[in-house]
């Protein structure tokens, strides 16, 4: 069998804030096509990891290599790096005085300088696959939290990313519309995306994840496929963790 392609792969990565060790010796390879979920308590660095992927944080030390290349702020630029490595975040932040297509074809168009039609059309399709075709034209205030998070998706997907991180995306929402994100999620997950995803949601980490990884006050505790780490889990803080979750 062919090796599958590693997209990304993070060697002893380190991050503190101040006095305050937040990522403690980060080994991690994510391979094309992967679904990473990535589960532990609130404060465990989960979301420091995803945002030194993006260099929305600068890392202390260790490498973070994306494709093959190994990747600093000090060599890459960081509007490139982020053309590669999507984000979706807990709270959508689309710009509100703009309409649901406009928010989708802003990037492309000036960061990526692609041509406002071919923009156009692209978000179109990219509306369509998550569902709002019939909302291109409509401001976010007129959305529900769902359809806004999946305008969000609509938006990191339309950079043409090769990678997609997502941190806690439906903890912001009414219980009633988290489905259909993880639906939209779950319909990148089939398409082939490789992506990271942080979340709650174990039900979609067992169904979803290749792999699922747990965090414990700054490091992993555990990988494993998703059967074996929610049915056996080998270590003793990752049995602890699965208590309180269900
Ligand atoms: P998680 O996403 O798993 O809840 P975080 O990565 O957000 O965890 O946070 C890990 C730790 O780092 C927490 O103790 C948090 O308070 C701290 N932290 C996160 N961001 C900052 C920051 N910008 N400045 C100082 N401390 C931070
Ligand atoms: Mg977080």
């Amino acid at each position: 069998m062919m090796e599958k392609r590693e997209m990304i792969r993070v060697d002893k990565l380190n991050k503190s804030f101040g006095d305050l060790h937040v990522l403690k010796d980060i080994d991690m390879t994510v391979q094309e096509s992967d679904v990473v979920c990535l589960i532990g308590a609130s404060g465990s660095g989960k979301s420091t990891l995803l945002r030194c992927l993006n260099f929305l944080e600068v890392k202390d030390s260790g490498s973070i290599i994306i494709e093959d290349e190994e990747t600093d702020l000090k060599t890459h630029d960081v509007n490139k790096v982020r053309q590669k490595v999507g984000m979706v975040f807990q709270h959508f932040n689309l710009f509100s005085h703009k309409t649901v297509l406009e928010n989708v074809i802003e990037a492309p168009m000036y960061v990526k300088k692609v041509p406002k039609a071919e923009a156009i059309e692209n978000g179109k399709q990219l509306l369509n696959k998550v569902g709002l075709s019939d909302k291109a034209d409509v401001y976010p205030s007129k959305l529900s939290g769902g359809q806004k998070q999946r305008v969000a998706i609509a938006r990191a997907l339309a950079m043409k990313p090769d990678i997609m991180l997502f941190d806690e995306p439906t903890s912001a929402l009414d219980p009633e519309l988290v489905g259909e994100v993880l639906a939209t999620m779950k319909e990148l997950a089939k398409e082939g995306m490789t992506m990271i995803v942080v979340t709650h949601e174990m039900g979609f980490a067992r169904e979803v994840a290749d792999w699922v990884v747990y965090m414990h006050d700054g490091r992993i505790v555990e990988v494993g496929h998703p059967t074996d780490l929610f049915e056996s889990p080998t270590e003793e803080r990752t049995k602890e963790f699965l208590k309180t979750t269900q």
